[in-house]
């Protein structure tokens, strides 16, 4: 069976972000994925039915998505509405697809409150980062799937020609 990968929809290029944008990557490595139809695109923010546009928002507390899914850490809009519980439903259904296609590596948007694998924002609306994952991606890693970001695409063809 030809072994899947999941990629954040928006790299794909649909207009799935916060702002109503996408962030298309032309990078010839996702390019040969696509036209292998090994890609399964998901927008864990899409799957927990939120709107595009939405509100901006950052992981605020202790781990990043680890301290989220350990209750260190919240999710919170701009506004200061706490959305941790709707992150952690687009986390959970995202794993569902994991799970359905055998998914053992992902490539997913970088810096992102959901989808961010090394560095997300720090959670002042300041663009500052910490190093620590989105709430998305620390589910996966915790469930054993391989996280990489759009940033490190050799890295992650290197990986998934091991597996
Ligand atoms: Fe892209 Fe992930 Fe943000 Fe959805 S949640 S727009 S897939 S970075």
């Amino acid at each position: 069976m030809l072994e899947k990968i999941l990629v954040s929809s928006c790299l794909l290029g649909n207009p799935v972000r916060y702002d109503g944008t996408g962030a298309t990557s032309i990078h010839p490595i996702l390019q040969q994925w696509l036209a292998e139809n090994r890609l399964i695109a998901a927008c864990p923010e899409i799957l927990a039915c939120l709107p595009t546009p939405r509100s901006p928002a950052e992981i605020k507390g202790d781990n990043t998505g680890m301290g989220v899914l350990n209750q260190t850490a919240k999710v919170i809009e701009k506004s200061g509405k706490d959305i941790t519980k709707i992150f952690i439903e687009g986390a959970e259904k995202t794993l569902t697809l994991v799970k359905k296609h055998n998914i053992k590596m992902a490539i997913l948007k970088a810096r992102s409150p959901s989808c961010a694998s090394l560095q997300t924002y720090d959670g002042s609306f300041s663009l500052k980062f910490v190093d620590g994952q989105g709430v998305t991606s620390a589910l996966l890693i915790k469930h054993g799937c391989k996280v990489f970001n759009e940033e490190h695409l050799k890295e992650a063809k290197e990986y998934f020609d091991n597996i």
